[in-house]
């Protein structure tokens, strides 16, 4: 058995080592969520002139050292419209936010700081300072700026960054491709009749595959194979045919005579390079490499094991492809019950979480701990990390808690 955190950096390792993620271009309107693979420079300035921030009068300071001073308005420039005139001594235009400043002009007069004279005049009545209320070119950000890194992550917010940059549509990784291979004699999919009562419904797939797209992968799923090797043999090369960055199969791969993944995946070329982790759930992990730089983990198929095992190891690997790294949050929060002292297996433990403003976050651990409960866990907020043999906790102890991230 090897330590969790050197599980996941042998797999982060392999990551390192295997081939780039190749870019396609997308439409900014479906770029949320990918990650950008080249860094950005700013195709205009914005704002590309001096525009008013404000609505009001545009003024010569030079003209208000008096207050209040009268001007004579020359006309009005509206956002979009290239103002016609230079102001000259005492004169003033109306402007509305956005507008370009005319030429002349060195200030803007908020609209409740002046009020027209019975005889047309514009009264200025409050002081005025150079350059007030005026946005100057480029504030926001000039021509061949960088505005955007690789690798980032998109948000709404960079969206309209780029769109305001002039970018229509922007460079993103290709979303791994991550295969699926469920295998158990015992499994039909979700909505099919049982033949027996010893049939029982592939459920970790569909989990598995929201947690890999939430991730940032996309899915192919190869279904369900028996146990039998042949058959499974068949699968795999079939799979192998796919440009996948990684295989992850569910099941057999425990050390049952009906667990064959490991021996099939060997005599498929793969390489292994870990199986056995000082986990709990999720000791019978597998994780080798097969063809040049594609990956291999072997999920263990009891459904909380293989959740769990996607959270912790599939999730970052999945991030590590694409360069980013999202950790799950941690917190801190007080235990409602106590916990057993652990032994040499680091434990993640299903729980529910209450917050509340005098009390902060109280956890309670799961009342069963059976890794084959999906009600157990679909009710839990969160996992109780219990490093190996950490010390027992008594009721009212504070503990870290990882929160599960939205969506998983
Ligand atoms: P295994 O790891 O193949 O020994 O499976 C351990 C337990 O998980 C068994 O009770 C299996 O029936 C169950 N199991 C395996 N694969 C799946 C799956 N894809 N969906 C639901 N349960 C599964
Ligand atoms: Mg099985």
């Amino acid at each position: 058995m090897i330590p969790v955190e050197l599980a996941r950096q042998k797999i982060l390792d392999a990551i390192d080592r295997s081939p780039p993620l190749a870019s396609e271009t997308m439409p900014l309107v479906k770029s949320a969520g990918r990650v950008l693979s080249e860094s950005l420079v700013a195709r205009v300035t914005k704002p590309p002139l001096a525009v008013s921030a404000m609505d009001g009068w545009a003024v010569r300071t030079e003209d208000c050292q008096t207050i209040p001073t009268y001007l004579q308005s020359v006309g009005e420039v509206a956002a979009g419209q290239v103002p016609k005139q230079k102001l000259k001594a005492k004169q003033t235009m109306r402007i509305f936010t956005g507008a370009a400043i005319p030429q002349g002009a060195d200030a803007v007069v908020l609209q409740e700081n002046a009020t027209i004279t019975p005889d047309g005049q514009v009264e200025i009545h409050s002081p005025v300072q150079p350059a007030q209320h005026i946005r100057q070119a480029g504030i926001d950000f000039a021509r061949g700026d960088q505005i955007l890194t690789t690798p980032r992550l998109l948000t709404a917010r960079d969206l309209s960054l780029a769109a305001a940059a002039n970018y229509p549509d922007l460079p993103v990784f290709m979303r791994p491709k991550i295969g699926i291979l469920s295998t158990g004699s015992e499994l039909i999919a979700a909505g099919q009749k049982p033949k027996s009562k010893a049939q029982i419904i592939n459920s970790n797939s569909y989990g598995l595959a929201a947690i890999i797209i939430a991730s940032g992968g996309s899915v192919i799923d190869f279904g369900i194979v028996e146990d039998d090797a042949a058959v499974l043999e068949e699968k795999i090369d079939l799979a192998k045919q796919v440009k996948l960055q990684m295989l992850v199969t569910i099941g057999g791969a425990s050390v049952g005579d009906y667990d064959l993944v490991q021996s099939v995946m060997a005599s498929r070329g793969m390489v292994l390079d870990f199986w056995k982790i000082a986990m709990r759930p999720g000791k019978p992990l597998i994780f080798g490499q097969f063809d040049e730089g594609r990956l291999f983990l072997g999920l263990p198929g009891n459904p909380v094991s293989c959740y769990i095992c996607a959270l912790i190891f599939l999730r970052p690997a999945i991030q590590r492809f694409l360069g980013i790294d999202r950790p799950m949050q941690k917190i801190r929060a007080t235990s409602t019950m106590p916990i057993k002292a652990n032994d040499e297996r680091r434990e993640f433990q299903r729980a529910t979480l209450v917050q509340s403003d005098d009390q902060g976050w109280q956890v309670t651990p799961a009342p069963r701990s059976d890794s084959s409960l999906h009600s157990v866990l679909a009710a839990a907020d969160g996992l109780i990390e219990r490093a190996p043999f950490a010390a027992a906790v008594v009721a009212g102890e504070e503990i870290e808690v990882l929160l599960i991230p939205p969506g998983f």
